[in-house]
């Protein structure tokens, strides 16, 4: 089991000690609720997340824990490891988002209200939050509008990332290029899919940029499927287009930055430095103060709000499957047999000088061979 980080360890003394749990339930994820709680002596209202305690919570808390001092990162306060009714739990206390989510914001403004440079401002901050984390080798990887949180309703409130059930540790190419671990002999593109965990945030930054500028998104299901056949190969092919009238106005430099980072070749989508480094994202106060129908057609598009989001959440599932697997949508099955028979030759030849040792990583990379020869024999 993952063990969080050296001074961050969880309190075991009962949270309720500390906290008053109320009945206001802020919002509902994929683990449960998340409900208000306050804190005794301070009476501040804070936000509570009840976690099972298993390896996937200890990573989801540890990740969140450690970049949780970013501006545009929810804050946690506390987290306490209690034990209910036998089963161990994480409870993690972080700060009381009391703005609510950014398209329901978005959606409350007036007609006309919502311009350009502010969809830049928002993604500027939301695109700070994930250069925190990507600096730090950690992907998000389920970056996506209920995942947007505003601090309060006030006009200066600060837009901040939250939910890391999904993020991972990525380890660069030069962790993996240093001369003990990976033979010389190894293709550039064997050691490139490793880069397409954070790939899959910028995808999502451009679809969140996309319903931003028009309040409604660029892949759509044909029929009432939450992810059809047709949609997934709309996404991989990467079908989508800016239709009059809700585009016609929007300049050319959104529309380039969202093509950039909604390119289907993870490899050649755009890096979040790329992102940082855009104009209309480093410049956000000088674009250009048109305004946008995105709250009119968050509106119009109410009812089919939770559809858009289920969508999203199974695109983003895909993906991470997907990029696992290296099974990335531009790989040929030339390409991939290539990938796999070089991971092979580099992990064969890598066993042979460890051959008779019994070492537990050894173990792993065999059975890591025998899921590649799977793969291999499965093409
Ligand atoms: P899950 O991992 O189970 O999906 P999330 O962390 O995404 O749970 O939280 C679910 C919902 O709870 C969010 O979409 C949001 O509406 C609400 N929520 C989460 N964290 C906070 C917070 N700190 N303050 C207020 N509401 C929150």
């Amino acid at each position: 089991m993952l063990s969080l980080q050296n001074q961050r360890q969880p309190k075991t003394t009962p949270l309720v000690d500390d906290y008053e749990i109320s009945d206001t339930v802020l919002g509902l994820g994929i683990n449960g609720k998340v409900v208000q709680c306050t804190n005794r002596r301070t009476k501040q209202n804070y936000a509570l997340k009840v976690l099972l305690d298993n390896e996937k919570a200890r990573r989801e808390v540890d990740l969140h824990w450690r970049v949780s001092g970013c501006r545009h990162i929810v804050n946690i306060i506390d987290v306490y490891e209690n034990t209910y009714s036998g089963r161990k739990c994480l409870l993690v206390v972080m700060e009381c988002m009391e703005g609510g989510e950014l398209f329901q914001r978005i959606q409350d403004k007036a007609d006309g209200a919502f311009t350009e440079r502010e969809a830049a401002q928002i993604m500027h901050e939301i695109c700070a939050a994930v250069h925190y984390l990507h600096s730090r080798d950690i992907a998000h990887r389920d970056l996506k509008p209920e995942n947007v949180l505003y601090t309060s309703k006030e006009p200066n409130a600060i837009l901040k990332l939250t939910d890391f059930g999904f993020a991972k540790e990525t380890f660069s190419n030069d962790t993996l290029q240093t001369p003990c671990y990976t033979p010389y002999y190894v293709a550039p593109e064997v050691l490139g899919p490793l880069k397409y965990d954070k790939s899959c945030d910028i995808w999502s930054l451009g679809v969140v940029m996309y319903i931003i500028m028009c309040g409604f998104p660029p892949f759509y299901s044909n029929h009432g499927l939450a992810i059809s056949p047709g949609m997934k190969k709309r996404i991989r092919t990467g079908q989508y287009d800016f239709p009059d009238p809700e585009w016609t106005n929007v300049s050319q430099a959104a529309k380039d930055l969202i093509k950039g980072m909604l390119n289907v070749d993870p490899s050649k989508r755009l890096t979040i430095d790329d992102v940082l480094r855009n104009n209309w994202i480093a410049q956000f106060k000088a674009v250009p103060q048109t305004p946008l129908c995105t709250g009119r057609m968050l509106k119009e598009g109410e009812e089919i709000w939770p559809e858009v989001q289920e969508e999203m959440t199974r695109s983003l599932a895909t993906m991470r499957v997907d990029y696992d697997q290296v099974s990335c949508p531009h790989f040929t099955n030339l390409q991939l047999a290539v990938f796999h028979s070089f991971c092979l030759l580099a992990l064969q030849m890598q066993i042979k000088a460890l051959d008779k040792s019994n070492n537990p990583l050894l173990t792993k990379r065999r059975k890591k061979i025998e899921k590649i020869e799977q793969l291999y024999a499965a093409q």
